[in-house]
C-alpha cells in the first residue's frame, strides 16, 4: 500500500487551488462538501468558480500563485493543467507547508484523491493507486447503487440512537437490529414519511427487537422484475432481491435476474402459463402467507410491473388477511420495453391522447374490450398476451369497422438477448403470427409500426398522394 487512507478534518482549515479551468472545478465540487476555507487562484477562472466566489463559499484571487500564497494551508491542489506551472505551483506550495497533490500527476503528488461515494455522514473512498481509474469508477457505480440514497440521513438518525440500542444485547441481535433499521425499515419509512418516520421507525424496530429478541417479522414484497434484462430492474427491487430469504417467482423470470437473489434465499418458481399447466393462485397466496408467517423476508417477483395484469390485488388481499405487512415494488412493463424496442413512443401528439393496456385473454377465455371505440383510427394498444388470442382479437376490431391495413408489431422476448420484432398488418395478424413460430413472451402494439417502417409508409402515402 502506497497511500494510506485517512479522513483529514478540514472544518475551519485553509485549502489552496491553482488554476481555474476543468480540473480545478472537478476538485472544488469535492471539496465544497466540506467546511474548509478554500483560496482559489486563477488569472481566468471558469463562471461557476466565479459564482461560487461571489457567493461567498470559497475565495478567488485572480492571478496566478505566487510564494507566501498557500501558508497555513494543509492542502494544495496544482490544478492548471500544465505541467510547467503545475510544477512552480507545487514547488512554492511544497515551501509554504502544505500537502501537494498535482492532477493526473501521480507521481509528483504527496497525496491523492479517492473515489468518493458520498452519503454523508457515510463516506466511501475508494482507490488504486492510479492503477485502474476505470475500476475505481466500476466499484463507485457498483456502491452507488447498493448503498440507499438516503442512508446519510438515515445514519445521522441511527447514530444518534445508537445508545437506545444498547438495550439489545451486544452481537447478533444488535447487528440484526441495525440491518434492519438500515436496510429495510429505516429506507420504507423514510420513503413514506422522511425523517420522523425513520425515528419513529428506529423506537418500533427497537421496541420489536426487545420483545422477540429474534427476527422481524415476516414481510411481502411484491417486486417488479421487469421484462427480462437485469438492467432493467430498479436499484429497489435489486436490494430487495438481495435480502430475500424467499424469492417466489413466475415462469417469465430469467435466470439472470434470479442470480442476482441473496445466495441463501430459497428460490421457489410458481409459474402461471395461459392455458397451460399453472400453479394454482389460492397456492401461491398460502405460500406467501406460510413463508412470512416463518419469519422470512419474502420476495413475490413478478414480471415487468407487478401491477399489471399479475393478479397483484389478489395476492395483497390474503396477505392482509393473515396481518403481514407488505410493499409493493414498481417495475419495468413489458409494454415500456417492447415500445423501447421498436423506437416510438406509447402516445404523440396528434395521434392518440391514451394507449390501452390490454388482455388477450383472460381466467374465463378469451377477453372482451371496447372493440368499437378501438376500431377509430390512431388508437393504439398494447397487448399482452394476445398470441393465442391473435385472431379473436382482429376479429373483433374488423368486425367493428377497423381499417384492415392497421399497423400490427409484435415484440417477442423484449429487453432480451433473442428479442425479436414481428411487422404485420391487422389483415394479415394471425397468419403472420403463425408464420413467425413465437415461442417467447410477446407484447402485440396495435396502432403502431416500428419508426423506420412508419415513416418509410408515411413516405409511401404521401408520394401516391402526389402522383393521384
Ligand atoms: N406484469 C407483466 C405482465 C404479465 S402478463 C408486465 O408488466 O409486463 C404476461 C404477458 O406479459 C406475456 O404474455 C406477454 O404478453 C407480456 N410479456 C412479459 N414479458 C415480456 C417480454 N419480455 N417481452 C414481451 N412481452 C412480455
Amino acid at each position: 500500500m502506497q497511500h494510506f487512507p485517512i479522513f483529514v478534518s478540514l472544518a475551519g482549515r485553509r485549502v489552496v487551488v491553482s488554476g481555474g479551468g476543468d480540473a480545478a472545478l472537478a476538485k472544488l465540487r469535492l471539496l465544497l462538501k466540506t467546511k474548509a476555507q478554500i483560496t482559489v487562484f486563477a488569472p481566468h477562472p471558469t463562471p461557476e468558480i466565479a459564482d461560487w466566489a461571489k457567493a461567498g463559499r470559497l475565495t478567488l484571487i485572480r492571478r496566478a500563485l505566487a510564494p507566501g500564497d498557500a501558508t497555513c494551508a494543509v492542502l494544495f491542489y496544482a490544478a492548471d493543467e500544465d505541467a510547467q506551472e503545475d510544477a512552480r505551483t507545487a514547488a512554492l506550495a511544497r515551501a509554504d507547508g502544505a500537502l501537494v497533490n498535482i492532477v493526473d500527476n501521480l507521481g509528483d503528488s504527496q497525496f491523492i484523491t479517492p473515489a468518493i461515494v458520498d452519503r454523508d455522514p457515510v463516506t466511501v473512498a475508494i482507490g488504486t493507486e492510479g492503477a485502474a481509474p476505470v475500476l475505481a469508477r466500476a466499484i463507485k457505480a457498483d456502491l452507488e447503487a447498493r448503498l440507499p440514497t438516503r442512508l446519510g440521513p438515515l445514519a445521522r438518525i441511527g447514530k444518534a440512537f445508537r445508545k437506545m440500542a444498547d438495550a439489545l444485547p451486544m452481537g447478533r441481535a444488535r447487528r440484526d437490529f441495525w440491518s434492519d433499521y438500515y436496510f429495510r425499515a429505516g429506507p420504507r419509512a423514510f420513503d413514506e414519511s422522511g425523517e420522523n418516520g425513520a425515528k419513529a421507525a428506529l423506537d418500533d424496530l427497537l421496541n420489536a427487537h426487545l420483545t422477540r429478541q429474534s427476527r422481524p417479522p415476516g414481510h411481502v414484497a411484491f417486486v417488479g422484475a421487469g421484462p427480462g434484462d437485469p438492467e432493467l430492474l430498479t436499484l429497489k427491487a435489486r436490494r430487495a432481491l438481495d435480502e430475500a430469504d424467499v424469492v417466489i417467482h413466475d415462469r417469465l423470470i430469467t435466470p439472470e435476474i434470479l442470480e442476482l437473489a441473496r445466495r441463501e434465499a430459497v428460490l421457489i418458481d410458481m409459474g402461471k402459463e395461459g392455458f397451460g399447466p399453472s400453479a394454482r393462485q389460492e397456492d401461491i397466496n398460502a405460500a406467501l402467507i406460510e413463508h412470512a408467517q416463518n419469519g422470512a423476508q419474502v420476495v413475490r417477483l413478478k414480471s415487468g410491473d407487478s401491477t399489471v395484469f399479475g393478479r397483484l390485488d389478489e395476492e395483497i388481499e390474503a396477505v392482509e388477511e393473515a396481518g403481514i405487512g407488505w410493499h409493493i415494488v414498481p417495475g419495468i412493463t413489458s409494454a415500456s420495453a417492447a415500445v423501447a424496442s421498436i423506437g416510438q413512443s406509447l402516445t404523440r401528439r396528434g395521434r392518440n391522447a391514451s394507449v390501452r393496456f390490454l388482455t388477450g385473454h383472460d381466467t374465463k377465455g378469451f377477453a372482451d374490450h371496447d372493440w368499437r371505440t378501438l376500431a377509430r383510427p390512431g388508437e393504439v394498444a398494447a397487448i399482452y398476451m394476445g398470441k393465442k388470442s391473435a385472431r379473436f382479437i382482429q376479429g373483433r376490431l374488423m368486425m367493428h369497422g377497423a381499417d384492415p391495413a392497421t399497423p400490427v408489431t409484435i415484440v417477442e422476448n423484449a429487453s432480451r438477448a433473442d428479442q425479436r420484432i414481428i411487422e404485420a398488418r391487422l389483415s394479415d395478424l394471425p397468419d403472420t403470427l403463425a408464420a413467425a413460430r413465437v415461442d417467447g413472451p410477446a407484447l402485440t402494439f396495435y396502432g403502431l409500426a416500428p419508426r423506420a417502417a412508419a415513416l418509410a409508409a408515411q413516405h409511401d402515402f404521401n408520394l401516391t398522394q402526389e402522383l393521384a
